[in-house]
């Protein structure tokens, strides 16, 4: 019989990211800080979805307030978050875009304060969610999640 590689098994306390857009999960590896953290992570890409063609998947077992919701708003808010508890799913949260962010990304301006005083906090805000654009909340330098 061949094993089911696949098979990550469940976790049983932690999250369940699905609905990712396919290939964003290592970028959520990265803004999550999760390479820093002792915990079990399982990255699903290119899995078939029948909704969005293709999307990743990700598992990690850690404790449930380690979770920043707000960040994984901030990266893609079309994200279903699903919540386990003793290896059962608990609840499904809906992400929003957050209303404001804390050293998840630098501000690029060279003027900027924050490009000066290397003790301050990196905080954008955001000033036009229907085209989720933040700006640095010091200089007001753009950041837009449009590509
Ligand atoms: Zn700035």
């Amino acid at each position: 019989m061949v094993k089911n590689t696949l098979n990550v098994g469940r976790i049983s306390e932690g999250f369940v990211l699905d609905h990712i857009e396919a290939g964003k999960s290592m970028e959520i590896y990265k803004y999550l800080h999760l390479d820093k953290l002792d915990c079990c992570v399982a990255i699903i890409k290119n899995a078939k979805s029948s909704k969005m063609g293709k999307k990743d998947i990700m598992k990690i077992e850690c404790p449930i307030d380690f979770m920043d919701l707000d960040i994984l708003g901030f990266i893609d808010h079309n994200i279903t978050v699903n919540i386990v508890e003793n290896e059962e799913i608990v609840e499904k949260k809906q992400l929003t875009l957050p209303k404001e962010i804390r050293n998840v990304i630098k501000c690029k301006n060279p003027r900027c304060i924050t490009s000066i005083e290397q003790e301050l906090d990196h905080v954008f805000v955001l000033t036009d969610e229907e085209n989720q654009v933040y700006r640095c909340k010091y200089c007001e330098e753009k950041y837009s999640r449009r590509r």
